[in-house]
C-alpha cells in the first residue's frame, strides 16, 4: 500500500512509530503536514497538492489531526475521502468526537453510560442547571480544554457557582458533571482499533489531584480490562464511527463510564505501559481496509 500520515510533526513518537510499522510491513509511507496540503475542488474532480507536488495513488491515509487545526485538518481528510482514499477515521467521525457535547449526546443516545452532564447558556439558569445535576461535588470542564487543563472540582455548590460565573465572564464554553468519587483519581485509556481493544493502561492522578492525565503528573501502568470495559470502549468508538480511538473510561459503582473518545490518541504512553505494538495493529487494520465509514462519496 501507499500510505499517507497526516501529521504536523514527522518527529513525534506516534508519527515515527506509524512510519516504522508501515515500512516493516512493506508499505510505502509519506508524512504530510496537513497545513501544507492544499486542494482543488471542481465538479467531480478533486486534487491535493503538498509543497508543489500533486498527491496521487494513495491507498490509505492516517489522520493525526490536533485539536488546534481541526477545521483545516478535517477538510484535508475529507478531500482524500472524496478522492476515494481509505481512512480509518473519517473527517465526520473526527468532528463528531472533537465536539465534546455532541459526542456525549450521541453516546447517551446509544445507551452508553457516562457521568451525568449538564450545560446551559444563560447565567439566569445556572442554579436550576446545578439542581438538575444533583448534589455536589461537581466537575466543571472547559470545552476547549485538553490534557486535563480546565477540568476543576467544586466540592460545594457555592464553589461551583463561583467557577461558572468566572467562566461566563470569560465567554468560555463549559459543561458540568457529577463527580465520580469512587474512580479514586484513576481512569482507563482503552486503545480501540477496529472492533477490539488492542491495548489499555490505567492512569492514576498524583496525590492530591483527581485528574489522571499524564500531562498533569499522572502515572500509567498496565491494566487488565473487564469484559464490560472492553465492550463499552469498542461500542463508544463505533458510535463515533472511529476505526482508531482512545476511549477514556472511569470505573464507577454503576460500571464503566465513558469520559471521552479521542480521535488521535497518542502511542507513546500506551505502548510503554502495555508493551503492545499499537502502531503495528493500526497498520494491520489498514491492510484489512475496513474502516467503519467505507462508503463511496455521495453527491448531496
Ligand atoms: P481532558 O480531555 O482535558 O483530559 P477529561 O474530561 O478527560 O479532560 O478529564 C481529565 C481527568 O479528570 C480524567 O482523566 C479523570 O481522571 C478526571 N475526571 C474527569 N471527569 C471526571 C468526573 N466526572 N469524575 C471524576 N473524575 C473525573
Ligand atoms: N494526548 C494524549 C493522548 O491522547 C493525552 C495524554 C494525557 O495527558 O493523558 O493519549
Amino acid at each position: 500500500m501507499k500510505i499517507a500520515i497526516l501529521s504536523r510533526n514527522a518527529r513525534l513518537y506516534s508519527t515515527l512509530r506509524l512510519v516504522e510499522a508501515a515500512r516493516a510491513r512493506g508499505h510505502s509511507v509519506r508524512v504530510l503536514d496537513p497545513l501544507r496540503c492544499y486542494m482543488r475542488i471542481a465538479a467531480g474532480a478533486f486534487e491535493i497538492h503538498c509543497k508543489g507536488r500533486a498527491l496521487r495513488g494513495f491507498d490509505a491515509v492516517i489522520p493525526r489531526i490536533g485539536a488546534s487545526i481541526t477545521f483545516y485538518g478535517t477538510a484535508v481528510v475529507r478531500q482524500f475521502e472524496m478522492m476515494g482514499v481509505h481512512t480509518p477515521n473519517s473527517s465526520d467521525a473526527i468532528l463528531r468526537a472533537r465536539d465534546k457535547l455532541r459526542a456525549l449526546q450521541l453516546l447517551a443516545r446509544e445507551g452508553i453510560e457516562l457521568p451525568v452532564t449538564v450545560f446551559g447558556d444563560n447565567p439566569d439558569d445556572t442554579r436550576d442547571l446545578l439542581t438538575m445535576l444533583g448534589e455536589p461535588p461537581h466537575v466543571i470542564k472547559l470545552n476547549e480544554g485538553a490534557q486535563g487543563q480546565g477540568v476543576m472540582l467544586a466540592e460545594k455548590r457555592g464553589a461551583a457557582l463561583g467557577m461558572i460565573e468566572a467562566f461566563r465572564s470569560l465567554y468560555a464554553n463549559f459543561l458540568v458533571q457529577e463527580f465520580i468519587r469512587e474512580a479514586d483519581g484513576a481512569d482507563l485509556r482503552c486503545f480501540v482499533v477496529g472492533d477490539r481493544v488492542v491495548a489499555a493502561m490505567r492512569r492514576q492522578a498524583p496525590e492530591g489531584d483527581f485528574r489522571a492525565n499524564i500531562h498533569r503528573g499522572g502515572s500509567a501502568s498496565a491494566v487488565t480490562l473487564s469484559e464490560a470495559e472492553r465492550a463499552t470502549a469498542v461500542r463508544a468508538a463505533q458510535v463515533m464511527g472511529l476505526g482508531v480511538a482512545g476511549v477514556d473510561l472511569l470505573r464507577s459503582a454503576r460500571g464503566p463510564l465513558v469520559l471521552e473518545v479521542n480521535s488521535s490518541p497518542g502511542l507513546e504512553g500506551i505502548e510503554a505501559a502495555s508493551g503492545v505494538d499499537v502502531a503495528g495493529a493500526i497498520i494491520e487494520f489498514l491492510e484489512q481496509g475496513r474502516g467503519p465509514q467505507r462508503r463511496p462519496p455521495r453527491r448531496v
